[in-house]
């Protein structure tokens, strides 16, 4: 097959430079959607863009998420599939006054970032910085996060959708194009219209090394423990006082600590972890969240902190604890298993832009998580970035560029195997 991109000028860079200096933090204190009116800039800008691009149904909602139909050029029956990306940026680490810098021809070693010569990108703590010897880095100042999570997917979509309209010849079913507000603060799809996007499956565009595909997440639960203690005046308190505070802190000293806590466990490892503090000496509140890639391996999980506090609580007859756990989300293997198709496409699609896939997993939640058990089953594609969330954060030219053709290729497949 001939290579399609050969006489492609990508736009996906100075995409990506236009985007990222618009301020899009999300606010997780705010109740209103989107949690930062900020965001609407972007919004209003993708919506304006992909309507110049001839895409005449793309709009902004009152709620900030931008919706576009790229038609089908094809008169087969094809699956609708929808390419996904969020507009906002971590409430961690500022993203105001992002001021992008590119290294051209990336020859090794440190990147020290210009505007806080503290700020080092070293190849020790960033591996995936080996693979892009020759390549143009784009990073912040190294006084802000850089914004490649996610709008490094932003404009590999927008480009992708370019190079589509702009090759008509290129046989496609119809394809949904989806961005959305406050994905950070896990509200990215609390207000998303499933039924006017149309879609029958989704590709998320927010993942970190080139060739990844990620078909896992992490399922969640927090649970919350009350303690009620036995209050006294503390001068007569002998043999009667039971301190909620002090009951407290003895089941946070019992939790595993070689084991089962974010600070000790790796890829498929669950943990346990206290996420929340309070109390009197008549009650306190222990709020944790628990993580595991299974459903067994979270009630093994929640089995053991209750062991721990019963264990705890022998020591205090006469006070009480109430345990209560609820679901956060799940993981989305479930889903997709049931269209394994959808990764295998995938696969190949990433093969044909030249990269090896490799399948795995996430240590987080996804807006795809929660849209697979919505009804769109929607794994996560590389997007590129890496540090996210950080003054650190890097992506490379060509890793977008990758990511495009990796959209384009995936329309192609799902059309020729229809
Ligand atoms: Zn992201």
């Amino acid at each position: 097959m001939s290579d399609p991109f050969q006489s492609y000028a990508h736009s996906v860079t100075e995409r990506f430079l236009r985007y990222v200096v618009i301020d899009t933090q999300s606010d997780p204190t705010s109740p209103t959607c989107p949690s930062t009116l900020k965001q609407k800039n972007l919004g209003r800008l993708l919506a304006a863009e992909l309507q110049a691009l001839g895409l005449a149904d793309a709009h902004m909602d009152e709620h900030g998420y931008v919706y576009a139909t790229i038609p089908a050029t094809t008169d087969k029956a094809v699956p609708v599939i929808c390419f996904c990306s969020h507009m906002d940026t971590s409430p961690d680490c500022s993203g105001a006054d992002v001021k992008p810098q590119i290294v051209r021809n990336y020859r090794g070693g440190d990147i020290v970032l210009p505007g806080d010569p503290s700020q080092v990108i070293r190849p020790s703590e960033h591996p995936a910085l080996a693979g892009q010897i020759g390549q143009d880095i784009v990073t912040s100042d190294g006084t802000t996060l850089l914004g490649a999570d996610n709008k490094a997917g932003i404009a590999e979509i927008m480009d992708a959708a370019q190079f589509l309209l702009s090759n008509p010849a290129i046989k496609h079913g119809t394809i949904k194009i989806l961005f959305t507000p406050d994905e950070e603060i896990g509200r990215g799809v609390d207000r998303v219209d499933l039924k006017k996007l149309g879609a029958d499956f989704g590709y998320t565009m927010d993942g970190e090394t080139a060739g990844n595909i990620e078909d896992e997440t992490f399922s969640a639960d927090g649970a919350t423990i009350i303690i009620n203690g036995v209050s006294a005046h503390p001068g007569f308190a002998k043999g009667k006082m039971e301190h909620a505070i002090k009951i407290a802190s003895a089941i946070v000293d019992r939790l595993p600590k070689d084991t089962c806590s974010p600070e000790t466990t790796e890829a498929r490892e669950g943990f346990l972890h206290p996420v929340g503090v309070s109390g009197t000496l008549e009650q306190a509140r222990l709020d944790f969240i628990v993580r595991d890639f299974s459903e067994q391996g979270l009630r093994q999980k929640e089995a053991l902190l209750e062991d721990i506090v019963k264990d705890v609580m022998r020591d205090y007859p006469r006070s009480s604890y109430e345990m209560q756990v609820k679901a956060q989300y799940r993981n989305m293997k479930e889903v997709i298993d049931l269209h394994p198709e959808i990764v295998t496409y995938a696969e190949d699609a990433i093969r044909r832009a030249g990269l090896a896939p490799v399948r795995t997993s996430i240590r987080g939640g996804t807006d795809g998580s929660r849209l697979s058990f919505m009804g769109l089953p929607c794994p996560n594609i590389f997007a590129g970035e890496h540090a996210f969330h950080s003054r650190r954060e890097w992506v490379s030219v060509g890793d977008m560029e990758k990511a495009v053709q990796t959209i384009v290729h995936l329309a192609m497949i799902w059309e020729e195997r229809s």
